[in-house]
């Protein structure tokens, strides 16, 4: 076994990492490419950087491309993000047609290898209209959609499945959010590499250097939010939820870390909201770090006593099962894959509300035995159903059942 998968074993068990090598035996060799619009910044970014080179490790040729755009076309994607997530938008024709112009092009200078893959794998919707200019393809196309599509704003779905309607199957990571196409569906929930920088053990040595850093007082309860600067992340109802919890937790620190992606151009006013709303308060502490600031992300997770994701809207939520992995409960806003990880009162608290939230803060950190245990139940929830092994072993069964969907028997190993 090579020292990669021999590590991944340590941590999710020996079985899990020889059905990998079972179900990639056949896949061996396979070109297969994985296309999205940013290569940091981003739960898309943080899976595919893991996911590629551990197909590779398994003898998959895996490639990682990422679109080119300019500020429009990603103002007129993250539109429809916000509508595909919920919100109405109305989106102007000379906006559509660039959006389908840059996918032109792109397909255009990717054509070689799109058009020779065995798969292509599409993520969200920015590169979505990349299959309708690709002529002569011979691979499988499969587009995978990481945002909340439960209740899209009509018009923008109805435009997107237009391009989505010549895949040959798409993914979704939970029930809820599928819709009507005319392929095959498969539900697959995202999930986080144990062996990156993000998630590995950290020294106390390097947590206290990084409270240090942020100028955090160790001796006092801080809990922490990490997300980019969205509003579907609620950063404002988290700062509510801090206030009220603060009154009976003197003392009480916020952290809310994050940073950008490149195909997110709402960032810089979500912050600025955030900053207005922390009104100067010494306590609230807002981070603007680099991407790769995975280390003390982690040094932060694990020095939080408890963990938020308040967000109203969530296609999984990475950040829910980094904290959990370190033993955190996680209080979670009761939306989309948020409720796939936290299992109300027993990994964590769903909730919808900021007083919801702070209610279960003041609880949580007023009881800490109850937290530990309930840290301790998160962490091996997220051992068994969210880590990156998991996660491949159903993109290896898509593949496999993909590549062999006109036979009648298929050997798998
Ligand atoms: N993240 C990061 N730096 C930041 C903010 C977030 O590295 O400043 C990471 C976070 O740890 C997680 C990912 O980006 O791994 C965000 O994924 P998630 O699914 O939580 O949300 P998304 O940004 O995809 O909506």
């Amino acid at each position: 076994m090579s020292n990669l998968l021999g590590q991944y074993a340590e941590v999710a068990g020996k079985d899990v990492v020889d059905h990998l090598r079972q179900l990639a035996a056949p896949l061996s060799g396979m070109r297969v490419v994985h296309v999205n619009s940013t290569r940091v910044g981003g739960g898309v970014a943080e899976i595919l950087a893991k996911l590629i080179p551990l197909k590779r490790e398994l003898g998959i040729d895996a490639r990682w491309e990422v679109i080119d755009g300019n500020p429009q076309f990603f103002r007129t994607t993250k539109s429809f993000h916000n509508a595909l997530q919920g919100d109405p938008a109305d989106i102007s024709e000379d906006s559509l047609r660039e959006y389908e112009r840059v996918n032109a092009a792109n397909a255009e200078s990717l054509r070689d290898e799109l058009r020779s893959a065995d798969m292509v794998f599409i993520h969200d919707p920015q590169p979505a209209p990349l299959l309708a200019h690709t002529q002569e393809r011979c691979g499988k196309w499969i587009w995978r959609c990481h945002i909340d599509v439960s209740k899209p704003h009509r018009p923008v779905w109805d435009y997107l499945s237009e391009f989505l309607a010549g895949y040959d199957a798409s993914v979704f990571s939970m029930a809820e959010f599928a819709q009507h196409l005319p392929h095959t569906q498969y539900l697959i929930p995202p999930s986080i590499d144990p062996l990156s920088d993000k998630n590995v053990p950290l020294d106390e040595s390097e947590i206290a250097s990084v409270l240090e850093t942020y100028g955090l007082d160790p001796t006092r309860s801080l809990i922490a939010q990490v997300s980019r600067y969205d509003r579907f992340k609620d950063p404002v109802g988290v700062l509510k939820a801090y206030r009220l919890a603060k009154r009976f937790t003197p003392g009480l620190q916020l952290v809310l870390a994050g940073g950008g992606a490149d195909d997110d151009p709402e960032a810089e006013a979500v912050i600025e909201e955030t900053r207005e709303a922390a009104g100067g308060d010494p306590d609230v502490h807002i981070l603007l770090l680099p991407p790769d600031a995975h280390r003390t992300i982690n040094a932060l997770q694990r020095a939080a006593d408890v963990v938020l994701q308040k967000s109203i809207r969530e296609g999984f939520g990475l950040t829910v099962s980094e904290a959990m992995w370190k033993g955190k409960p996680v209080i979670g806003g009761d939306t989309g894959g948020i409720r796939l990880q936290v299992v109300d009162s027993h990994t964590g608290f769903l909730v919808s509300t900021p007083e919801g939230a702070a209610l279960r803060i003041r609880y949580l950190l007023h009881h800490t035995d109850s937290m530990a245990e309930m840290g301790r139940k998160a962490k091996e929830f997220v051992r068994e159903n969210f880590l990156l092994t998991r996660h491949l072993l159903e993109y290896l069964t898509v593949m496999v059942s993909l590549a062999n969907r006109f036979e009648d028997r298929i050997e798998l190993g």
